[in-house]
């Protein structure tokens, strides 16, 4: 069934994606936007999310383990509940996903259902692209929806049971950070004056093809990682890539299936593991843009400063892991929103012949001081924040003890946006 959703006299804000960057848009537009644009009424914001929930993407890690692990009601947390606040003259939301955009006409095509059967299209007026992007493993977020991701974590933890080996690719804080929670979970950790687990119940791997685990840190705190993760039975082999997976859908299409990992040392040596969690890189979810309109690794190119997409035409957007404004971080799209909203409605000012009251454009500028976080189990951690190397017991305070879960309350409801910045 094939709906066309919109007359010609609305002015649809059109939002793709239901996550950080797409719910925090959405209250900021509907807070602090909309009221101030001349004839208020004519606009409505649209949020298509795949997903009808939002979760905390960072605590992934720990929660793939068991339910135990986080209060489930608020590691997911409904839209339709949380958007309820706004009422429908102004706001709604399509759990969809976006599978074309005509930036040309100015519609995008949704499916309402996972068959393409049942679809929707709908004009924008203006168009914010926050689909973000998916990891490999299908354990680490939503990257269809969460019926999807909780499914894979069942298959996970059954097959965890009995796994005598884990092997994972990634050295990234996905790849450690998931090392050392299974390590924990698995081995427990080794005693206070022991720098190294021996033989622990469930040895893990984790293979990195670069020369230093954890790249946007310092190799020093990276070498700390690298002790904390031996103390839970996990080693670290560097500059060495898995090239290939047999079956190939191990660790993919198939979360609990044991995979022959071919490595990139030579001599077709390989390894057997009992689990396999690709943890290498991330998909960008833009496959329904049109190709000229992306960079090279797939993100949707914008204007770094201001994230505007202007090679798709006038009043488009993209923010947060789908776009090239900065790196796939939260608090840079906690940072970008301000931006990206007061360029909107300067935008939609303009549109409205309002130049006068429309002003100049704000600038988004990424900090580049080295910032990252990264638990290793539930009581230890490396880091740093604004370029300062921060303790262990600093990172488990603010990162590992819930992995941010204490923060998305107030990002979900909008509390965090109450005031405008
Ligand atoms: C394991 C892990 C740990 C992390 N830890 C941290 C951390 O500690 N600190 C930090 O700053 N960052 C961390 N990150 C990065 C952070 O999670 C991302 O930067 C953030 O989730 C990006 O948010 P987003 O809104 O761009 O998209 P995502 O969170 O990727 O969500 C995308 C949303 O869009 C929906 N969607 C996808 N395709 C479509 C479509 N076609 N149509 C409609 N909807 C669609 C999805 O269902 C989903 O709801 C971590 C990432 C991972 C994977």
């Amino acid at each position: 069934m094939a709906q066309n959703s919109s007359s010609s006299s609305e002015r649809n804000i059109v939002i793709l994606g239901g996550s950080y960057a797409g719910t925090s848009t959405a209250h900021v537009l509907l807070k602090h936007v909309i009221s101030k644009l001349p004839d208020p009424s004519s606009y409505k914001v649209i949020l298509v999310s795949a997903a009808s929930q939002a979760i905390c993407r960072p605590a992934c890690p720990r929660a793939l383990i068991s339910d135990d692990t986080f209060p489930q009601e608020k590691l997911f947390v409904n839209l339709s509940t949380v958007f309820s606040q706004y009422s429908k003259e102004v706001f709604r939301l399509v759990h969809g996903k976006a599978i074309k955009v005509d930036h040309t006409e100015r519609n995008v095509f949704i499916s309402l259902d996972n068959h393409n059967t049942d679809t929707e299209t709908i004009s924008f007026h203006a168009l914010i692209i926050a689909t973000g992007a998916s990891t490999p493993s299908p354990l680490l977020g939503l990257n269809h929806d969460e019926t999807t991701l909780k499914s894979s974590w069942k298959i996970f933890r059954e097959a965890l049971r009995n796994a005598r080996s884990i092997t994972i690719s990634g050295g990234g804080p996905a790849g450690i950070e998931t090392a050392g929670e299974l390590g924990e979970y698995l081995n427990g950790r080794a005693g206070w004056m022991t720098s190294k687990l021996e033989n622990p119940k469930v040895p893990i791997t984790v293979f990195t093809a670069g020369s230093n685990i954890l790249p946007l840190l310092r190799p020093s705190l990276a070498k700390t990682a690298e002790d904390y993760l031996a103390q839970v039975g996990v080693t670290v082999i560097k500059d060495t890539r898995i090239v290939s997976v047999m079956p190939p859908g191990a660790g993919t299409e198939d979360v609990g299936a044991k995979a022959t990992l071919t490595l990139s040392t030579g001599g077709n040596a390989t390894i057997e593991t009992d689990l396999y969690i690709p943890a290498t890189g991330m998909l960008p979810n833009t496959s329904f843009m049109e190709a000229g309109l992306l960079a090279r690794d797939g993100r949707i190119e914008v204007d770094t400063s201001t994230l505007r997409a202007s090679k798709a035409g006038p009043r488009v957007y993209a923010v947060g892991d789908a776009s090239t404004y900065a790196r796939p971080a939260v608090h840079n799209i906690l940072a970008a929103i301000p931006v990206l909203c007061a360029n909107i409605k300067r935008d939609l000012l303009l549109a409205a012949g309002q130049g006068a009251s429309a002003g100049n454009d704000r600038e988004f500028k990424e900090d580049m001081r080295e910032m990252q976080l990264v638990p290793i189990g539930k009581s230890k951690g490396v880091g740093a924040g604004m370029g300062y190397k921060l303790p262990s017991l600093l990172v488990w305070l603010v990162k590992g003890r819930d992995y941010w879960l204490w923060t998305t309350g107030g990002l979900w409801s909008g509390k965090q946006w109450a005031k405008e910045s």
